[in-house]
């Protein structure tokens, strides 16, 4: 079963999540992954930094240590995936982001081939093998 962690403050965010995710741990996974808002004030936007990985969240853990300041933000969210929709893969773990959206998500979409039909009539290419992009992609798309 998934297990999601969030975080907005004062506080680096990652560490934060990767803590969450180690205690959800027992709840089983085959993926894990975080995503961090780096930066940005009223006026401007900040910058969407992701990391996935296949195995342990201290594989994540240690991704997201290498990355840096990329990864110094104070909000983020963070993901252990059971798949569902697709097989546990780096490109199928959570976060689904787009330009501005990042989703993570428990569960099933149920009509999430009607929502994949409704995207690619818009153009829109869906790059993973989850039902979970598709909200990142409808948001995108709502958002413009
Ligand atoms: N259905 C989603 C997937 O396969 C979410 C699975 C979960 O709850 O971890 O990515």
């Amino acid at each position: 079963m998934c297990g999601i962690v969030a975080y907005v403050g004062n506080k680096p965010a990652a560490p934060l999540l990767i803590e969450g995710l180690k205690r959800l741990e027992y709840r089983g996974y085959d993926s894990a992954g975080l995503a961090v808002l780096n930066g940005g004030t009223r006026q401007t936007p900040g910058t969407l930094n992701l990391s996935r990985s296949v195995g342990r969240v201290s594989v994540l853990e240690e991704q997201v240590a290498a990355g840096g300041d990329r990864f110094d933000g104070a909000l983020g969210i963070a993901h252990t995936r059971w798949a569902t929709h697709g097989a546990p893969s780096v490109n199928n773990a959570h976060p689904h982001m787009t330009r501005s959206v990042a989703v993570v998500h428990n569960g099933i979409i149920e009509n999430f081939k009607a929502l994949r039909s409704e995207l690619a009539k818009e153009g829109i290419v869906t790059e993973t093998d989850t039902d979970t992009e598709t909200i990142a992609l409808l948001a995108q798309h709502y958002m413009q």
